[in-house]
């Protein structure tokens, strides 16, 4: 079974979020099974010395422009990945976007996924595994050949929605500009065509493959996910439990395992150093998220002043751009048991992971959610809320069972009566042992997308 495996983000080379850690991960898992090959674009802040240079070369041609595609290469752990290197997708600084989204992007992730099918083609593998919008339209492309498709939405609320003239300049033709095939509300919708003519749609859970297909949490496609529902199914997403281990983790201050749970307090007292907090005895709770509504920056905001009066301390390390930044940074400024860090630092989230007694993750909606995974793997408590993945993957802390918190209502009320619970818990250290002894590896969901795979060659 050869596999072509093509996602936008892939870690190390690029991430934004867990797509990347995906698709890292799952490929590593599969590939004790499978023929596995990845591809991703090449960014045009990747140094082009660190990657191999391939003789695979072609032209496509997109609405009567030719574009060159140059393929280079890394074998990383055993896994080789080609990179696409193309005008227009490669010239770019940044994934998306640098204030908001590049204006080219239509064309951008178009070139890709047209790449995607020549090299697919020109690899002879028998299915490619395309992953979110930005690849989505290899299907499209790839629907009258013998290569099966299977795509996986990672998050439904992007979806790549671009003006209709972009049909014409990727060479479309506008007779599948029509509700049923590309059109939504008078533009073109990448999505669409993973959906549409994919053979098989995954999504990242099992409780967001049923939430997508209501109007909740359909952003609109959910009729149009309705349709094709015979051929959705949801498979939880792991971690990379070799990379997120606090055994080894060489990002960490000190490493530690389910039996030297001690240690994770002197993590604490390091990572407090590099801060302005002060008790290292207090409850540290952490939040690790985009700054995006959908990961409960309101219910967040609606809490913190009752939240930060309490005997805790709180770090939040977050990216982005959005009204929750000035009212953060004010909460900041005020509270002393508050550090606010803005950047993406993954050595930091680790040293996170590894410092926290509790993580916050009140997200509005979650696919899957990798924090809470990362957080148990490291005996920190998830406190979430109850939806998607994180709905499939912690559940409330019993006498009897449970791995968690777990809150009903989007709500401050529901938040800060799940925080009263954490803070009331006993004898946290067992709780912590029970989580870490988990197994959040990609082996399990490797295995289903193995026996998909199957189903459709
Ligand atoms: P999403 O893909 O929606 O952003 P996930 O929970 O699936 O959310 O994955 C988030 C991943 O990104 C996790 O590995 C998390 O630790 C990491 N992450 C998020 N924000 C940051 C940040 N500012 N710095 C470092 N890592 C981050």
């Amino acid at each position: 079974m050869k596999i072509l495996f093509a996602s936008s983000e892939i870690f190390p080379y690029a991430k934004s979020g867990g797509l990347a850690d995906v698709a890292s991960s799952l490929p590593k898992a599969l590939s004790k099974e499978v023929d596995i090959i990845r591809v991703m674009p090449f960014y045009g802040f990747m140094d082009e010395s660190k990657f191999d240079k391939t003789d695979i070369q072609y032209d496509i041609n997109l609405g009567g422009i030719n574009y060159k595609i140059e393929i280079l290469s890394r074998l990383d752990e055993d896994i080789l990945t080609y990179f696409i290197k193309a005008p227009l997708l490669s010239d770019t600084q940044n994934l998306y976007g640098d204030s908001g989204a590049y204006a080219n992007n239509d064309m951008r992730f178009g070139i890709f996924s047209k790449a995607i099918c020549s090299l697919a083609s020109s690899l002879h593998v028998e299915l490619v595994h395309l992953n979110d919008w930005h690849c989505a339209l290899s299907a499209f492309w790839l629907k009258n050949s013998d290569i099966k498709t299977v795509f996986t939405i990672h998050n439904l609320a992007y979806q790549g929605i671009f003006e209709v003239q972009t049909l014409d300049r990727l060479g479309i033709s506008r007779e599948h500009f029509n509700f049923q095939d590309l059109e939504f509300w008078g533009k073109c919708n990448f999505m669409k065509a993973g959906i549409r003519y994919s053979d098989a749609i995954t999504t990242v859970s099992p409780t967001y493959a049923k939430e997508i297909l209501t109007p909740k949490f359909g952003c609109g496609l959910d009729g149009f996910l309705n349709f094709y529902k015979e051929k959705l199914s949801g498979i939880l997403n792991g971690i990379d439990t070799d990379f997120f281990n606090p055994k080894t983790d060489r990002a960490i201050f000190k490493n530690y395992d389910k039996n030297s749970l001690n240690i994770k307090k002197e993590n604490k007292k390091e990572l407090l150093k590099k801060t302005k907090l002060k008790d290292e005895n207090l409850p540290l709770f952490i939040m690790i998220s985009r700054l995006v509504e959908q990961k409960g920056f309101g219910i967040i905001l609606d809490s913190l002043e009752d939240f930060l009066k309490k005997e805790l301390n709180l770090i939040i390390l977050t990216e982005g751009s959005s009204e929750y930044r000035t009212p953060l940074v004010e909460f900041a400024k005020k509270y002393k048991n508050f550090e606010l860090i803005f950047g993406y630092d993954e050595n930091l989230s680790h040293q996170l992971y590894a410092s926290g007694d509790f993580l916050l993750m009140p997200s509005l909606f979650e696919p899957c959610g990798l924090n809470q995974m990362i957080a148990m793997r490291y005996g920190t408590l998830p406190i979430v809320h109850n939806t998607g993945g994180l709905k499939d993957s912690v559940h409330e802390k019993t006498k009897k069972c449970g791995n968690g918190i777990v809150f009903s209502k989007p709500s401050k009320k529901s938040f800060m009566l799940a925080i009263r619970r954490a803070l009331k818990l006993k004898n946290t250290n067992s709780l912590r042992e029970f989580d870490m002894s988990c197994d959040f590896s990609f082996e399990k969901s490797a295995k289903k997308y193995k026996k998909l795979y199957k189903e459709l060659l």
